[in-house]
């Protein structure tokens, strides 16, 4: 394995996507499990979903935001913070709504989907974190409004700064780990395409063949933690040895 543009680069950009946040017990959506198994994710989260019957929405997301909050950073997580302390310039670019990378150290994150357990007023706007779950489906307190998770909904755009940020960040970097991340998901999936048009060289990590695959530099068929603790282990030899 020759990573030698990954030791030698100064600009880093990792993009990740649910399957990073599997390996902390979050089900991605495509394996979400038991109780909900029989809903397509569209079917939950979409503005439609929402405006048919918040109630069943919320209470899946409450379901969801329970399970983030009793979960921990895996060593994924933990390795990008690591990383982040070693580059000059690091940055995660993440569509998860977690907040694992926050909790696992990482301070330069981008987050493309907005966060899970954080609600916003439908009517006036007002955010509230951590997410109001007690009372299903939750109401604004200023309006009465009720309230929604602040996260994007399949069709909906994306948060315009956070895009920008992420084209940038793509169209500049030196390498790009993509990892858990089945890049079906538009625009986000565009973000790889654009970094090696871009001369980055692009590491995949991800245990199943994905669009991005024929495409990287490297391909790890590992999970997140040991794929991204390989890559570690080698730039740290270089630089100390
Ligand atoms: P996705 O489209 O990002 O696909 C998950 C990918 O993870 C797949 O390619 C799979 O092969 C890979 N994978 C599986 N196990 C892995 C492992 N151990 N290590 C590394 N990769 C692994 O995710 P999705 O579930 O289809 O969700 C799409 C969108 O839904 C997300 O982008 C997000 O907005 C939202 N979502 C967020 C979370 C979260 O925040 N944790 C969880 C579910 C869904
Ligand atoms: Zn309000």
């Amino acid at each position: 394995m020759n990573i030698s543009p990954l030791i030698s680069a100064r600009r880093v950009v990792a993009l990740t996507g649910a399957g990073i946040s599997k390996e902390s017990g979050i089900p991605t959506f495509r394996d979400s499990d038991g109780l909900w198994k029989k809903y397509r994710p569209e079917e939950l989260a979409s503005p439609e979903a929402f405006r048919k019957n918040p109630q069943m929405v919320w209470e899946w997301y409450a379901w969801r935001i329970q399970l983030v909050r009793n979960a921990h950073p895996s060593r994924g997580h933990i390795v990008l913070a690591e990383m982040e302390r070693h580059y000059p310039e690091f940055h995660v670019i993440t569509q998860n709504v977690d907040g694992l990378h926050q909790r696992a150290g990482s301070r330069n994150v981008v987050e493309l989907h907005g966060r899970i357990d954080r609600a916003r007023c439908t009517g006036c706007g007002r955010v509230y974190e951590p997410a109001p779950i007690e009372d299903i489906p939750p109401v604004c307190s200023e309006c009465n409004a009720l309230l929604r998770p602040d996260v994007v909904w399949f069709g909906e755009p994306l948060p315009p700064d956070a895009w920008e940020m992420a084209v940038e960040l793509a169209s500049q970097a030196d390498a790009m780990l993509v990892i858990g991340t089945s890049a079906l998901v538009y625009p986000a999936a565009h973000l790889p395409v654009l970094a090696k048009s871009r001369g980055a060289f692009l590491v995949e990590i991800n245990p199943s063949y994905t669009p991005i695959s024929s495409l990287a530099d490297i391909t790890l068929r590992t999970g997140a933690g040991e794929g991204l603790d390989l890559i570690w282990k080698e730039v740290k030899e270089h630089v100390e040895g």
